[in-house]
């Protein structure tokens, strides 16, 4: 991927798409990560609050997890001229911890109202328990209270019943599909969510789970309303690049640039852009990087401010 500029639309011009990852764990990742999907078009990330691959002991280290999700990455990823949204939620696995679940849910309302929390995610089941079910009404009725749409997490065993069951219970609190995004969809499930009104997500896995080719025909049978694409990216076997890759393999399969725009970059900006937290201009108007920029007197251009002014790709 080391030119930024897609295969020429049908109307010959020579347009360049831009692109979102709408669920990306950029904490696990490193800065050539974030060069390269700015190289190949990413113009802005969204980071759902997840677990961290170990189970967390203590409430406090969700709050520096919580802290860091909108402050140093919010400015790790500016400093590379991405702009970087989150979700804040307590995920399903660790609701299962429930004295930990009790604080985590105190201190959720501290960080819901921050700059760039565009989303209540992710939320939903994991092993399908009772404790993880109380947690995901808990969470949703938080959703409602301060206006947010919600990111689900669908399990990835028991899927087809879990993704049934989660769209069950946000209805049954009353919630607008248009305010919710169903994750990590497969075409066992994607039919049932476009159908109940809810948006549509998938995961592309470099492996396993869901692809990029199967992508591609996914949208050949279902078009592309309230459809989208993002990588999950985090510890992992996983890539950064999944939607960058599989935009440009959407294209050189015959699916026309405003239909590859509208899956990889419109539908994420159209439900998450709900949150008032997320607009377009905040990447159109952007000023460049500034790299004289610093985070509690840290920088993550080692060397000083200019130290990579020769750098092709950030500058
Ligand atoms: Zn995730």
């Amino acid at each position: 991927m080391s030119d930024t500029v897609m295969p020429l639309n049908q109307s010959g011009e020579n347009r360049r798409l831009r692109l979102i990852d709408p669920h990306i764990h950029m904490i696990s990742r490193t800065t050539d990560d974030y060069q390269a999907m700015a190289a190949a078009g990413v113009v802005a990330v969204i980071e759902p609050a997840f677990w961290t691959g170990q189970p967390r002991t203590t409430v406090g280290t969700f709050v520096d997890y919580f802290a860091s999700l909108v402050g140093w990455e919010r400015f790790r990823a500016s400093q590379f001229g991405l702009k970087h949204y989150c979700t804040m939620g307590l995920n399903s696995k660790e609701a299962n911890n429930e004295a930990l679940a009790e604080q985590v849910m105190e201190l959720l309302p501290r960080f819901v109202g921050k700059e760039g929390v565009v989303a209540i995610g992710e939320i939903g089941y994991d092993e399908i328990t009772a404790a993880e079910e109380k947690y995901f009404h808990l969470q949703v009725e938080l959703a409602k209270e301060v206006n947010l749409p919600i990111m689900i997490h669908t399990p990835h065993r028991n899927k087809k019943v879990g993704t049934t069951r989660s769209m069950d219970l946000l209805i049954e609190h009353g919630i607008d599909p248009t305010m919710a995004v169903i994750d990590h969809n497969t075409e066992e499930t994607c039919k049932e969510v476009l159908d109940r009104g809810f948006w549509c997500a998938f995961t592309l896995y470099p492996r396993s789970k869901m692809g990029s080719m199967r992508m591609v025909n996914l949208v050949k049978q279902y078009g592309h309303e309230r459809i989208f694409i993002d990588s999950s990216a985090d510890w992992g076997m996983s890539d950064p690049l999944a939607v960058p890759k599989t935009a440009r393999l959407m294209l050189e399969n015959g699916i026309d640039f405003d239909t590859v725009e509208t899956i990889c970059y419109k539908n994420a900006l159209a439900i998450y852009g709900k949150s008032g937290q997320m607009n377009e201009s905040d990447w159109a108007d952007a000023k460049g990087i500034d790299k004289t920029q610093l985070f509690e007197g840290n920088s993550v251009l080692r060397g000083g401010p200019g130290s990579m002014d020769d750098n092709p790709l950030i500058s």
